[in-house]
């Protein structure tokens, strides 16, 4: 993991509030997972969210269930309500770390209004990789039923294969990472999501880490970037 944060940079992680933006298999949850562990900020991933939803068969999980399996967003004004009410939650008072939202302009807009103040983004960080790349980590990753790390067959095999080396759970493969819909989301971010590059770039608060380096690395100089 690298050597200890000093306490100026946890000082300053405490009050982040940042948003991880960038393709899907880029690592941000894998990351976003591990800065959370390290600094103790609160982890907001909208796609964790919603899998828990369609786990608990709610309503809303019902409704999300067919767009994410089809590798579709789910609709907008759903997706800003449930973010609205979780960043309200007692764990996110003081810094999270946004992963999976904004996705769309109009997300993006919503957040912008629901944070207008004092309470403005800290940062919003850019997870480059190439298209050739996504493809490789998403087909071979895989999940823990349990606990949820994410491990990958190749770049991150467990000891024993299908079997999560954490909790000794089982593997599974998310339906959204087949081929089938990998395709598709890689589309739906180059259509809807990437437009939001340029969006936190005119508002000068856009960072870009290359994420096709191993994540030892992406997360040394996430650290450093979160300063
Ligand atoms: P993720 O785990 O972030 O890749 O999200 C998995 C799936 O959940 C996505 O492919 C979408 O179907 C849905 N999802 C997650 N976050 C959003 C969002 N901000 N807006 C719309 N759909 C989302």
């Amino acid at each position: 993991m690298g050597p200890p944060l000093s306490s100026m940079a946890m000082a300053v992680m405490l009050r982040s509030r940042a948003v991880f933006l960038g393709p899907p298999g880029a690592g941000k949850g894998t990351q976003a997972k591990k800065v959370a562990e390290t600094a103790a900020v609160a982890h907001l991933s909208t796609g964790d969210m919603l899998r828990q939803e369609v786990a608990a068969k709610t309503q809303l999980g019902l409704q999300a269930k067919t767009f994410m399996d089809a590798g579709k967003l789910v609709p907008d004004d759903v997706i800003i309500g449930m973010v609205r009410a979780r960043i309200r939650l007692p764990d996110a008072k003081d810094a999270w770390i946004l992963d999976g939202f904004p996705r769309t302009l109009p997300q993006a807009e919503a957040l912008d209004k629901s944070l207008s103040g004092a309470a403005a983004l800290s940062h919003v960080i850019y997870f480059a990789v190439p298209e050739a790349v996504l493809v490789g980590r998403l087909s071979g990753r895989r999940t823990c039923s349990k606990c949820g790390a994410i491990w990958h067959l190749e770049n991150r095999p467990t000891k024993k294969a299908g079997v999560c080396d954490q909790c000794g759970s089982e593997l599974v493969q998310r339906s959204d990472d087949r081929p089938e819909a990998i395709g598709k989301r890689l589309e739906v971010y180059r259509s809807q999501t990437a437009p939001l590059l340029a969006y936190y770039r005119d508002r000068r608060v856009l960072r870009e880490i290359d994420a096709s380096r191993s994540p030892d690395l992406v997360f040394q100089e996430l650290l450093k970037l979160m300063q």
